[in-house]
């Protein structure tokens, strides 16, 4: 069983240029308070996913990859939040393309 992490929601500067961090023991999730929505939750679900990979490993005696460790939280991030990884991913690359498409879906075109 996992360990329930506590989640906090802190200002931007706090982590930047990060969007999220996880912890592992006890085990704690900080995710920027300002990202939309969809973001905030695929964060959630990646970061939530490191500590139950690094939990699993601890128990199992085994080494943690980080590289590994990344792909594995992606893939499992963009499966429960697809849009919000994909906001993720735009914002990682082109934050100015966000806007200009945030500002399309509110115009509905
Ligand atoms: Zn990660």
């Amino acid at each position: 069983m996992m360990k329930k992490p506590k989640i906090t929601y802190v200002s931007k500067s706090k982590i930047y240029p990060a969007f999220g961090d996880a912890h592992e023991s006890p085990p704690r999730i900080k995710i920027r308070e300002d990202l939309p929505k969809a973001v905030k939750k695929y964060v959630l679900e990646h970061e939530k996913y490191h500590i139950k990979d690094w939990q699993r490993l601890a128990k199992e005696n085994k080494k943690y990859n980080w590289v590994w460790g990344e792909i594995k939280a992606c893939v499992y991030g963009v499966l429960k939040h697809p849009l919000g990884a994909l906001l993720c991913g735009i914002m990682t690359l082109h934050p100015y393309r966000l806007k200009f498409y945030l500002q399309r879906i509110k115009k509905g075109e």
